[in-house]
């Protein structure tokens, strides 16, 4: 029966609403023409109640007939200290010989058409992916002076998600120090200790994009309730929302909601709130509710011993001037470290030979002059549609509109300015156009770059992003 309703039900609604609040429903029974449905959560229920029940209606009744009733089955916490304590509706009468864990709690419906006689707690299952990757861990997250206060307020949350002080936690600190492996590492070992709880890690660039296609989608509601399903969120890198209103405006209300009901989020930027900048000031406040803990350049001591770990997890043997050699010149990004020893390594295996201090040099040097990132008209699309909240179709449609025409005439300019590309070339990639448009769009932003302040700062922005 349920089967046949989901199939109607997705035919009628869109597919990411259809995934985001009915795939999780499980079908519990079927009794006197009433179907009982399992669903994750009382907001699930009320939301749900809220906003399809109509089509709940229709496909139901096509079913079961005119009769047909609708029984809803909530997992109850067994702790309801930071829950709604919905239990308290509970008629009192109700509880005779009943074991309280195993009880019918009727909930009064808003809708009586299909007046929900019960609800019966049954087992909390929802489908989340983690999104987390089990190699970053707190067993391979070395400790050092560097990186104590993060590591431990880390350790705290994972072993009492939402139940200490530390909500948010923010960690922060400089490219490579480590943010995305400790905020996995949090993830992780929560997944480990509370294995029921919805854990998940998303960058803030995802999750802008995610927000982003939502609103394409007319399915805005469905992205923010979706996030207010979570136990634990993980939001990696959130200077990425600086600019970005819209994105911030959710993020705000998904995070008040989750605070609220002791939900722990857990964040990473690459500065201290008080550094970041194009943060909307009420989110900012909010990310200081919490702890900021900074990840700092790893001293020479933990440098070593990152390298060391790494020589003895991949089995690998290497002479000690060459391992102190490469920490005594890297020394402001692990990424870098790693990424030089396993030049080493993969060096060392292809030629079958000792690595040579001369060697190391080499290698090391590479390292430390290749940071830069060669800029690509692809790149600077990409980065100035993130910029003004816009997916790069939409910079390179044929639009008038002025916010896309001035995002368009940014990219054209940054391309001119930061790549070897004929004025053809770039037309050509962004939204093919001709060299003239380009040309155009070049003396039109030099214009207003001197008579318009907002534009003049998107320019400073942007030009920031790409040197
Ligand atoms: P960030 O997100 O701050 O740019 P990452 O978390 O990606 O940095 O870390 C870069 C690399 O350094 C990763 O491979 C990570 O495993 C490693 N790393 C960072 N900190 C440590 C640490 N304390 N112990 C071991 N490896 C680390
Ligand atoms: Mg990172």
């Amino acid at each position: 029966v349920w089967n046949n309703c989901l199939a109607f039900i997705q035919d009628n609604i869109q597919p990411q609403a259809f995934k985001t609040w009915f795939e999780p429903i499980k079908p519990v029974k079927l009794a006197d023409n009433a179907l009982s449905i399992q669903v994750p959560s009382k907001f699930f229920y009320e939301w749900l109640e809220e906003h399809y029940v109509k089509i709940l209606k229709v496909a139901l009744t096509r079913e079961l007939g005119e009769s047909a009733k609708l029984v809803y089955v909530i997992r109850m916490e067994n702790t309801y200290g930071n829950r709604e304590p919905f239990t308290e509706k509970i008629p009192s009468a109700n509880r005779s010989g009943v074991d309280p864990q195993e009880m019918d709690v009727p909930i009064k419906s808003k809708n009586p058409e299909l007046r929900n006689p019960f609800v019966i707690p049954g087992i909390r299952n929802i489908k989340i992916e983690s999104q987390l990757n089990p190699n970053y861990n707190f067993d391979n997250f070395l400790e050092g002076d560097s990186n104590r206060l993060a590591r431990s307020a880390g350790m705290a949350v994972a072993n009492k998600p939402g139940g200490t002080s530390f909500n948010p936690l923010l960690v922060f600190g400089g490219v490579g120090l480590g943010k995305t492996h400790l905020a996995h590492a949090i993830g992780v070992e929560i997944k480990d200790k509370y294995p029921e709880r919805t854990v998940l890690y998303i960058s803030a660039e995802k999750f802008t994009q995610q927000y982003i296609e939502s609103v394409k989608k007319n399915t805005r509601n469905d992205f923010i309730h979706f996030y207010q399903l979570i136990d634990v969120l993980i939001i990696d890198d959130v200077q990425f929302l600086s600019g970005k209103s819209g994105t911030q405006d959710v993020f705000f209300h998904i995070f008040n909601h989750l605070h609220q009901n002791g939900k722990q989020v857990v964040l990473t930027s690459d500065k201290a709130p008080v550094d970041m900048q194009d943060i909307e000031q009420r989110l900012l406040s909010r990310f200081k509710w919490g702890l900021s803990a900074e990840l700092q350049n790893p001293d020479y001591e933990t440098r070593i011993s990152i390298l060391k770990n790494k020589l003895y997890r991949d089995g690998v043997e290497m002479p000690n001037e060459i391992v102190e050699y490469v920490a005594k010149h890297i020394k402001t990004n692990i990424r870098e470290l790693e990424g030089a020893i396993i030049s080493l390594i993969a060096q060392s295996s292809f030629n079958k030979k000792e690595v040579t201090l001369e060697l190391a040099q080499h290698v090391v040097e590479k390292f430390v002059k290749n940071t830069k990132r060669e800029v690509s008209i692809d790149y600077i699309q990409k980065v100035v549609s993130d910029y003004f909240e816009m997916d790069v179709a939409t910079l390179q449609s044929k639009t008038r509109k002025r916010h896309i025409v001035q995002a368009r005439q940014l990219a054209m300019f940054f391309a001119k300015k930061f790549t070897k590309a004929s004025l053809a070339s770039i037309g050509s990639q962004i939204g093919k156009r001709d060299h003239a448009t380009v040309l155009h769009a070049c003396k039109t932003v030099d214009n207003l770059a001197e008579t318009d302040k907002q534009f003049r700062k998107y320019i400073d922005d942007l030009t920031k992003k790409f040197s």
